[in-house]
C-alpha cells in the first residue's frame, strides 16, 4: 500500500489553516472521547434517575431542536456534506441509547450501550461517512461493528443498500429492535457475524465503514471493495488514527491517514 505524500486536509480546511491543531482533532476534542473506549465508570449501566419515561417523552418533544443544535455543532467542527448533516438531523439518536442516558444523546460523546461497547460520538460518525461519500453516493455500503445500529441508520438515510455486521449477539439484537422501531429494518441488512471476514457473498462494496480498531485493516475487507470504492477504519491500539483507503485498481490501494481517534477493539469471531 502507498502512503500519501502529504498529510490529508480535513473537509473545509485549507493548507493555510491546517488540520485540527497539533492533536489532529477537532477543536475541544481529545482522542479519548472520539469514539468508543471510555472509562469503566462510564461504561457501568447508568442508575435510573428521576422518572426516565417522563424524561424521554420530554426529550421526544425537544429532540428536533437538540438534533438541529447537534448539526450546527457538526458544521462548526468542519462537517460540510449536506447529505450527512440532513441524515443526522433525521435520525433520533436518543432512541439508540438507554432511557437513563437519553438526555445526553445529542452531546458529542460516546455513550455506553451495554456489553462494554458504546455508540459512536456524532462527530466521528459524520467524519467517517463524509470521508467515504466525498464526491460520490455509494450504492452498496458495509458497516463493520453495528453496535446499537445508529451509524447504519444514518447511512440508510441516503444509501440504497446498507449491510451491517455485529459480532455480539446481544448488540445485534439491540440494533435489530432499534432499526425496526424506526422502520429501517428493511433498509439495513443486519448480520450477526465476524466483520473481519466481511460479506464475501454480497461484495463488492462501494464503501466500507469499520467502527472498531484493529492493528491493521483486514485484507478480506480491502478485497471486498469495488474498484474506486473507499474504506475507512481506525487503526492501532493505544494510539489510533482513522485511515482512509481507496481501491485504485485490482491490486492497488491508496492509503491516507486522518485524525487521531479512540475506538473499541476489533475482535475476531462472534460472541453469542
Ligand atoms: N457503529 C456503532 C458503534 C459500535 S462500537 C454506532 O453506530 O454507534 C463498535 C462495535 O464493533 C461493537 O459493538 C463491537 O462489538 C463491534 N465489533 C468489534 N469487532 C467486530 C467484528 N470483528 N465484527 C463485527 N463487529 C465487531
Amino acid at each position: 500500500m502507498r502512503k500519501p505524500v502529504s498529510p490529508p486536509i480535513p473537509p473545509g480546511r485549507t493548507k493555510a489553516s491546517p488540520s485540527y491543531g497539533s492533536t489532529g482533532l477537532a477543536p475541544g476534542y481529545t482522542a479519548t472521547n472520539s469514539n468508543t473506549r471510555i472509562s469503566p465508570a462510564t461504561l457501568a449501566k447508568p442508575a435510573a434517575t428521576g422518572n426516565p419515561a417522563a424524561q424521554v417523552s420530554n426529550l421526544g418533544l425537544n429532540s428536533d431542536r437538540l438534533r438541529q443544535a447537534m448539526v450546527q455543532r457538526l458544521r462548526s467542527q468542519g462537517v460540510t456534506d449536506e447529505r450527512v448533516l440532513s441524515a443526522m438531523a433525521a435520525v433520533p439518536r436518543h432512541v439508540f441509547v438507554d432511557e437513563a442516558l437519553a438526555s445526553r444523546a445529542y452531546e458529542d460523546a460516546a455513550l455506553p450501550i451495554g456489553h462494554s461497547q458504546t455508540i459512536s460520538q456524532p462527530w466521528v460518525v459524520a467524519r467517517m461517512i463524509s470521508a467515504v461519500c466525498e464526491d460520490r453516493t455509494p450504492t452498496r455500503v458495509l458497516e463493520v461493528g453495528a453496535g446499537c445500529g445508529y451509524q447504519a441508520a444514518v447511512l440508510a438515510q441516503f444509501v440504497r443498500e446498507v449491510h451491517a455486521i455485529e459480532r455480539i449477539r446481544g448488540l445485534f439484537e439491540l440494533a435489530r429492535s432499534n432499526l425496526r422501531a424506526l422502520r429501517l429494518a428493511t433498509r439495513v441488512r443486519l448480520v450477526h457475524g465476524d466483520g473481519m471476514v466481511g460479506l464475501p457473498g454480497v461484495a463488492p462494496f462501494d464503501a466500507i465503514v469499520v467502527a472498531a480498531a484493529g492493528l491493521a485493516i483486514p485484507q478480506a475487507l480491502l478485497m471486498q471493495l469495488a474498484p474506486g470504492g473507499r474504506l475507512i477504519a481506525p487503526e492501532g491500539t493505544s494510539s489510533q488514527r482513522l485511515v482512509l483507503v481507496e481501491r485504485t485498481g485490482t491490486s492497488t490501494w491508496k492509503r491516507t491517514e486522518l485524525e487521531a481517534v479512540r475506538f473499541v477493539p476489533l475482535r475476531a469471531g462472534i460472541q453469542s
